[in-house]
Protein backbone atom coordinates (compact mmCIF):
# COMPACT_ATOMS: atom_id res chain seq x y z
CA UNK A 1 0.00 0.00 0.00
CA UNK A 2 1.30 3.66 -1.11
CA UNK A 3 0.23 6.96 1.09
CA UNK A 4 -3.25 6.78 2.83
CA UNK A 5 -5.95 8.29 0.16
CA UNK A 6 -8.60 8.08 3.19
CA UNK A 7 -11.69 5.25 2.28
CA UNK A 8 -13.14 3.88 -0.42
CA UNK A 9 -15.99 1.30 -0.05
CA UNK A 10 -16.80 -1.02 -2.86
CA UNK A 11 -20.21 -2.85 -2.79
CA UNK A 12 -20.31 -6.35 -3.83
CA UNK A 13 -16.88 -6.54 -3.53
CA UNK A 14 -16.12 -9.83 -2.67
CA UNK A 15 -17.49 -10.44 -6.46
CA UNK A 16 -15.23 -10.39 -9.83
CA UNK A 17 -15.49 -6.47 -10.97
CA UNK A 18 -15.63 -5.53 -6.77
CA UNK A 19 -12.57 -7.42 -5.77
CA UNK A 20 -10.51 -6.06 -8.74
CA UNK A 21 -11.68 -2.80 -7.48
CA UNK A 22 -10.73 -3.70 -4.01
CA UNK A 23 -7.70 -4.37 -5.56
CA UNK A 24 -6.74 -1.64 -7.29
CA UNK A 25 -8.12 0.90 -4.63
CA UNK A 26 -5.65 -0.69 -2.04
CA UNK A 27 -2.64 -0.20 -4.46
CA UNK A 28 -3.76 3.21 -5.28
CA UNK A 29 -3.32 3.93 -1.63
CA UNK A 30 -7.10 3.50 -0.11
CA UNK A 31 -8.20 1.51 3.16
CA UNK A 32 -10.79 -0.51 1.43
CA UNK A 33 -13.94 -1.46 2.56
CA UNK A 34 -15.03 -4.90 1.26
CA UNK A 35 -18.80 -5.11 1.16
CA UNK A 36 -20.52 -7.94 0.51
CA UNK A 37 -23.59 -9.79 1.42
CA UNK A 38 -23.39 -13.47 1.48
CA UNK A 39 -19.80 -14.93 0.38
CA UNK A 40 -18.26 -14.69 3.99
CA UNK A 41 -15.16 -16.74 2.76
CA UNK A 42 -14.14 -14.57 -0.43
CA UNK A 43 -14.22 -11.56 1.29
CA UNK A 44 -12.85 -12.75 4.22
CA UNK A 45 -9.76 -14.09 1.87
CA UNK A 46 -9.65 -10.67 0.13
CA UNK A 47 -9.46 -8.47 3.13
CA UNK A 48 -6.28 -11.17 4.13
CA UNK A 49 -5.03 -9.87 1.17
CA UNK A 50 -5.31 -6.27 1.34
CA UNK A 51 -3.52 -4.48 4.12
CA UNK A 52 -5.79 -2.26 6.21
CA UNK A 53 -8.86 -3.23 4.55
CA UNK A 54 -12.25 -4.18 6.53
CA UNK A 55 -15.63 -6.21 6.14
CA UNK A 56 -19.14 -4.81 6.35
CA UNK A 57 -22.04 -7.34 5.47
CA UNK A 58 -24.88 -6.42 4.71
CA UNK A 59 -27.84 -6.93 2.32
CA UNK A 60 -27.96 -3.74 0.01
CA UNK A 61 -31.92 -4.36 -0.78
CA UNK A 62 -32.85 -3.60 2.45
CA UNK A 63 -33.04 -0.02 3.95
CA UNK A 64 -31.57 -1.52 7.20
CA UNK A 65 -28.81 -3.14 5.41
CA UNK A 66 -27.88 0.40 3.68
CA UNK A 67 -28.19 2.21 7.20
CA UNK A 68 -25.76 -0.35 8.48
CA UNK A 69 -23.25 0.48 5.90
CA UNK A 70 -23.99 4.08 6.90
CA UNK A 71 -23.29 3.23 10.57
CA UNK A 72 -19.78 1.37 10.09
CA UNK A 73 -18.71 4.31 8.10
CA UNK A 74 -19.51 6.95 10.46
CA UNK A 75 -17.70 4.98 13.40
CA UNK A 76 -14.62 5.41 11.02
CA UNK A 77 -14.95 9.02 10.25
CA UNK A 78 -16.61 8.63 6.74
CA UNK A 79 -16.02 7.55 3.18
CA UNK A 80 -13.82 9.45 0.50
CA UNK A 81 -14.78 7.07 -2.22
CA UNK A 82 -17.96 5.03 -2.96
CA UNK A 83 -18.28 2.39 -5.49
CA UNK A 84 -21.44 1.46 -6.69
CA UNK A 85 -20.51 -1.80 -7.86
CA UNK A 86 -23.22 -4.51 -6.77
CA UNK A 87 -25.53 -5.74 -9.11
CA UNK A 88 -27.83 -8.54 -10.31
CA UNK A 89 -29.40 -9.67 -13.36
CA UNK A 90 -32.90 -12.32 -13.78
CA UNK A 91 -32.93 -12.65 -17.82
CA UNK A 92 -36.16 -13.36 -19.66
CA UNK A 93 -37.87 -12.37 -22.84
CA UNK A 94 -40.23 -9.76 -21.56
CA UNK A 95 -43.28 -11.48 -22.39
CA UNK A 96 -42.13 -14.37 -19.92
CA UNK A 97 -40.84 -12.35 -17.05
CA UNK A 98 -42.04 -12.93 -13.86
CA UNK A 99 -43.26 -9.05 -11.80
CA UNK A 100 -40.93 -10.37 -9.05
CA UNK A 101 -37.78 -10.85 -10.30
CA UNK A 102 -38.27 -7.35 -11.80
CA UNK A 103 -38.97 -5.96 -7.77
CA UNK A 104 -35.84 -7.95 -6.73
CA UNK A 105 -33.47 -6.52 -9.35
CA UNK A 106 -34.69 -3.13 -9.50
CA UNK A 107 -34.24 -3.11 -5.60
CA UNK A 108 -30.50 -4.30 -5.92
CA UNK A 109 -29.94 -1.80 -9.14
CA UNK A 110 -31.78 1.07 -8.63
CA UNK A 111 -33.23 1.48 -5.31
CA UNK A 112 -29.84 0.19 -2.96
CA UNK A 113 -27.87 2.44 -4.89
CA UNK A 114 -30.37 5.66 -4.50
CA UNK A 115 -30.30 5.12 -1.10
CA UNK A 116 -26.63 4.26 -0.24
CA UNK A 117 -25.59 7.26 -2.55
CA UNK A 118 -28.05 9.73 -0.59
CA UNK A 119 -26.68 8.26 2.96
CA UNK A 120 -23.07 8.21 1.90
CA UNK A 121 -23.64 11.53 -0.31
CA UNK A 122 -24.33 13.48 2.57
CA UNK A 123 -21.30 12.26 4.66
CA UNK A 124 -19.02 13.17 1.65
CA UNK A 125 -20.56 16.73 1.82
CA UNK A 126 -19.46 17.37 5.01
CA UNK A 127 -16.32 17.03 3.96
CA UNK A 128 -16.79 18.66 0.92
CA UNK A 129 -14.98 16.38 -1.17
CA UNK A 130 -15.60 13.03 -2.58
CA UNK A 131 -15.92 10.46 -5.09
CA UNK A 132 -18.83 8.69 -6.48
CA UNK A 133 -18.27 6.10 -9.06
CA UNK A 134 -21.41 3.94 -10.35
CA UNK A 135 -20.97 0.86 -12.22
CA UNK A 136 -23.59 0.35 -14.36
CA UNK A 137 -23.73 -1.65 -18.21
CA UNK A 138 -23.43 -1.00 -21.89
CA UNK A 139 -26.71 -2.53 -22.33
CA UNK A 140 -28.04 0.15 -20.64
CA UNK A 141 -27.28 2.74 -23.74
CA UNK A 142 -27.96 -0.47 -26.55
CA UNK A 143 -30.83 -2.50 -24.75
CA UNK A 144 -30.56 -6.37 -24.87
CA UNK A 145 -32.53 -9.13 -25.80
CA UNK A 146 -33.93 -10.74 -22.22
CA UNK A 147 -32.63 -8.40 -20.38
CA UNK A 148 -35.46 -5.55 -20.18
CA UNK A 149 -34.96 -5.32 -16.54
CA UNK A 150 -31.30 -5.44 -16.22
CA UNK A 151 -31.35 -2.77 -18.84
CA UNK A 152 -33.39 -0.53 -17.52
CA UNK A 153 -32.15 -0.04 -14.32
CA UNK A 154 -28.30 0.59 -16.12
CA UNK A 155 -29.99 3.02 -17.93
CA UNK A 156 -31.33 4.49 -14.63
CA UNK A 157 -28.01 4.55 -13.19
CA UNK A 158 -26.67 6.82 -15.78
CA UNK A 159 -29.31 9.47 -15.39
CA UNK A 160 -29.02 8.85 -11.55
CA UNK A 161 -25.24 9.91 -11.93
CA UNK A 162 -25.68 12.86 -13.99
CA UNK A 163 -27.82 14.06 -11.29
CA UNK A 164 -25.87 13.57 -8.52
CA UNK A 165 -23.54 14.47 -10.43
CA UNK A 166 -25.22 18.32 -11.07
CA UNK A 167 -26.52 18.48 -6.82
CA UNK A 168 -23.11 17.80 -5.37
CA UNK A 169 -20.59 19.82 -7.41
CA UNK A 170 -20.75 22.34 -5.35
CA UNK A 171 -19.86 20.00 -2.56
CA UNK A 172 -16.86 19.20 -4.33
CA UNK A 173 -18.10 15.35 -5.23
CA UNK A 174 -17.58 13.86 -8.42
CA UNK A 175 -20.12 11.23 -9.56
CA UNK A 176 -19.50 9.41 -12.84
CA UNK A 177 -20.36 6.09 -13.94
CA UNK A 178 -18.54 2.93 -15.57
CA UNK A 179 -20.27 1.29 -18.31
CA UNK A 180 -18.80 -2.37 -18.89
CA UNK A 181 -19.25 -4.47 -22.27
CA UNK A 182 -19.09 -7.95 -21.63
CA UNK A 183 -16.75 -8.95 -18.50
CA UNK A 184 -15.03 -12.41 -17.61
CA UNK A 185 -16.75 -12.67 -13.94
CA UNK A 186 -19.25 -14.68 -12.60
CA UNK A 187 -22.43 -12.85 -14.11
CA UNK A 188 -21.44 -13.86 -17.14
CA UNK A 189 -19.78 -17.78 -16.81
CA UNK A 190 -23.20 -19.06 -16.66
CA UNK A 191 -23.20 -18.33 -20.81
CA UNK A 192 -23.37 -20.80 -22.96
CA UNK A 193 -20.05 -21.09 -25.14
CA UNK A 194 -21.53 -20.75 -28.05
CA UNK A 195 -23.77 -17.31 -26.96
CA UNK A 196 -20.17 -15.85 -25.87
CA UNK A 197 -18.46 -16.60 -28.59
CA UNK A 198 -21.37 -14.45 -30.63
CA UNK A 199 -20.25 -12.21 -28.07
CA UNK A 200 -16.85 -12.01 -28.99
CA UNK A 201 -17.45 -11.39 -32.36
CA UNK A 202 -19.35 -8.31 -32.25
CA UNK A 203 -16.48 -7.23 -29.78
CA UNK A 204 -13.38 -5.34 -32.07
CA UNK A 205 -10.73 -6.41 -29.69
CA UNK A 206 -11.51 -9.86 -30.11
CA UNK A 207 -11.97 -10.47 -25.89
CA UNK A 208 -14.43 -10.51 -23.51
CA UNK A 209 -13.10 -7.92 -20.89
CA UNK A 210 -11.21 -8.77 -17.68
CA UNK A 211 -11.99 -7.20 -14.14
CA UNK A 212 -8.96 -5.38 -14.27
CA UNK A 213 -9.70 -3.43 -17.64
CA UNK A 214 -12.54 -2.17 -15.23
CA UNK A 215 -11.02 -1.31 -11.84
CA UNK A 216 -8.52 0.34 -13.36
CA UNK A 217 -11.01 3.15 -14.95
CA UNK A 218 -12.44 2.79 -11.21
CA UNK A 219 -8.95 3.78 -10.26
CA UNK A 220 -8.42 6.34 -12.40
CA UNK A 221 -12.03 8.34 -11.64
CA UNK A 222 -11.05 7.77 -7.99
CA UNK A 223 -7.52 9.34 -8.09
CA UNK A 224 -7.08 11.47 -11.01
CA UNK A 225 -9.81 12.68 -13.94
CA UNK A 226 -10.40 15.83 -11.58
CA UNK A 227 -12.48 17.63 -13.92
CA UNK A 228 -14.96 14.99 -14.96
CA UNK A 229 -18.55 14.75 -13.57
CA UNK A 230 -21.91 13.87 -14.95
CA UNK A 231 -20.06 11.11 -17.39
CA UNK A 232 -20.41 7.62 -18.37
CA UNK A 233 -17.64 6.03 -19.20
CA UNK A 234 -17.84 2.77 -21.93
CA UNK A 235 -15.18 0.29 -21.15
CA UNK A 236 -16.28 -2.49 -23.53
CA UNK A 237 -13.61 -3.53 -26.43
CA UNK A 238 -15.25 -1.02 -28.88
CA UNK A 239 -18.16 -2.72 -29.26
CA UNK A 240 -20.08 0.66 -28.43
CA UNK A 241 -19.05 4.35 -28.09
CA UNK A 242 -21.55 7.27 -27.43
CA UNK A 243 -21.07 9.71 -29.58
P1 LIG B 1 -20.81 -10.66 -9.60
O1 LIG B 1 -22.05 -11.46 -9.57
O2 LIG B 1 -19.50 -11.30 -9.38
O3 LIG B 1 -20.92 -9.43 -8.59
C1 LIG B 1 -22.12 -8.85 -8.18
C2 LIG B 1 -22.01 -8.56 -6.70
O4 LIG B 1 -23.22 -7.91 -6.25
C3 LIG B 1 -21.83 -9.83 -5.88
O5 LIG B 1 -20.73 -9.66 -5.02
C4 LIG B 1 -23.14 -9.92 -5.10
O6 LIG B 1 -22.98 -10.49 -3.82
C5 LIG B 1 -23.54 -8.47 -5.00
N1 LIG B 1 -24.98 -8.37 -4.69
C6 LIG B 1 -26.01 -8.82 -5.44
N2 LIG B 1 -27.16 -8.63 -4.76
C7 LIG B 1 -26.85 -8.05 -3.58
C8 LIG B 1 -27.58 -7.61 -2.45
N3 LIG B 1 -28.92 -7.75 -2.35
N4 LIG B 1 -26.93 -7.06 -1.39
C9 LIG B 1 -25.59 -6.94 -1.45
N5 LIG B 1 -24.83 -7.32 -2.47
C10 LIG B 1 -25.44 -7.88 -3.53
O7 LIG B 1 -20.85 -9.95 -11.03
P2 LIG B 1 -19.95 -8.80 -11.65
O8 LIG B 1 -19.93 -9.08 -13.09
O9 LIG B 1 -18.66 -8.63 -10.93
O10 LIG B 1 -20.88 -7.52 -11.44
C11 LIG B 1 -20.45 -6.32 -10.82
C12 LIG B 1 -21.21 -5.16 -11.43
O11 LIG B 1 -20.82 -5.01 -12.79
C13 LIG B 1 -22.73 -5.31 -11.44
O12 LIG B 1 -23.35 -4.09 -11.13
C14 LIG B 1 -23.03 -5.71 -12.87
O13 LIG B 1 -24.34 -5.36 -13.25
C15 LIG B 1 -21.97 -4.91 -13.60
N6 LIG B 1 -21.67 -5.37 -14.97
C16 LIG B 1 -21.15 -6.61 -15.18
C17 LIG B 1 -20.87 -7.00 -16.49
C18 LIG B 1 -20.28 -8.34 -16.82
O14 LIG B 1 -20.18 -8.66 -18.03
N7 LIG B 1 -19.85 -9.14 -15.87
C19 LIG B 1 -21.14 -6.14 -17.55
C20 LIG B 1 -21.68 -4.90 -17.29
C21 LIG B 1 -21.93 -4.53 -15.98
Amino acid sequence: MSENKGIALVTGGAGGIGAACCRELAKAGYRVGIHYRSSDLSAKKLMEELPGSFLIKADLSTEVGVDHIYEELKALGGIDVLVNNAGMTKDAPLMRAKLADFDQVVSVNMRSTWYLTKRLGRMMARKSAGRIINISSVVGSTGNAGQSVYAMTKAAINSFTKTCSLEFAHYGILVNSIAPGFIETPMTESLPEEEKLKIIERIPLGRMGKPEDIASMVRFLATEGNYCTGNTFHVNGGMYGAL
